[in-house]
């Protein structure tokens, strides 16, 4: 596979398009994703069907729903479950791309982040040169929710941490941390898949969510058991939770820090995201613009 970007200290983009489609996880309805290169930092969305309309950035003010996903307000439009395509980008080292969506909804594809990270090794990387982080402030930023926190400290490098623990024996407690780079990312991260819980299923599908899932694109837990092994790794759903939570921090980029999250969620690590994003605003997009695209990598 493409031989990735060491660490993220140079910004990237993609050297070509590259499309993917599927269904996606709530809606169960057929969605389509073109991602592309882009002159500009951060991920700006685009409509397929309705070109016309500007293009984006994501920031994590548009984050309108956390239930089980990060879903995104963008204008008239919504976009859910953002966050594995957030997590394969930033996770890969691909700081700032296009991405043109069609319905409105990311595909699921497997559940986890490896067949984007495939497709970005198809399309290749291009460097940008010199890349623009947003640096924490000297005071480390904590919030909670119910049992669960988050805690960011400033650091020289992305160092991320995640535990859960779940009453059922199948998942129990498990911890996982990592001092982060790309080549780690799709190693030990990107292949962990979305996990659910058996006796949630008819439940979230009554509220009207999860028409897309099934067991071949999200673990099932029952209990003692998983109902669709076997398992990419042991632990598995930890080193989901960690994906899930790269992806919402892509919102705001990859910020220097160690970031560990207790019982994570979506609404913690997007709340997150937003405390970073006030304490450290984007920088101005004048000062911010990279030379075009240069393929140095294809895959
Ligand atoms: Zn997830």
């Amino acid at each position: 596979m493409t031989p990735w970007p060491a660490d993220y200290r140079q910004a990237w983009t993609l050297a070509t398009s590259v499309e993917r489609s599927g269904v996606g996880l709530h809606s169960g309805l057929p969605c389509r994703v073109r991602l592309g290169p882009s002159e500009l930092p951060g991920y700006r969305v685009g409509w397929l069907d309705a070109p016309q309309l500007p293009l984006r950035r994501l920031e994590p003010s548009q984050v309108a729903d956390t239930r089980l996903c990060t879903a995104l307000q963008l204008g008239e439009r919504r976009l859910a479950t953002v966050e594995h395509l957030l997590a394969a980008l930033a996770g890969t080292g691909v700081s700032q791309a296009e991405i043109w969506v069609e319905g409105e909804e990311i595909p699921l594809l497997d559940g986890s982040a490896l067949p984007w990270v495939e497709a970005i090794a198809e399309a290749g990387l291009a460097a940008l040169g010199e890349r623009l982080e947003p640096a924490l402030p000297a005071e480390p930023i904590t919030l909670r929710q119910g049992l669960g926190f988050v805690t960011a400290f400033p650091a020289e490098e992305l160092r991320l941490a995640a535990a859960v623990e779940f009453p059922q024996a199948a998942i129990g407690r498990q911890l996982f941390s990592i001092s982060l780079t790309p080549p780690r990312f799709v190693a030990e991260i990107a292949p962990a898949r979305t996990f659910g819980f058996r006796d949630q299923v008819e439940q979230l599908r009554a509220a009207g969510l999860i028409r897309g899932g099934a067991l071949d694109n999200a673990l099932v837990c029952d209990g003692e058991r998983w109902l669709n092994p076997p398992l990419r790794f042991a632990d598995e759903p930890v080193r989901h939770k960690l994906l899930d939570l790269l992806g919402d921090l892509a919102l705001v980029g990859l910020p220097r820090a160690q970031v560990f999250a207790y019982r994570g969620s979506h609404g913690l690590h997007t709340a997150l995201a937003t405390a970073i994003a006030n304490a450290t605003p984007f920088p101005a997009e004048s000062t911010a613009s990279n030379p075009p695209p240069r393929p140095v990598l294809s895959a």
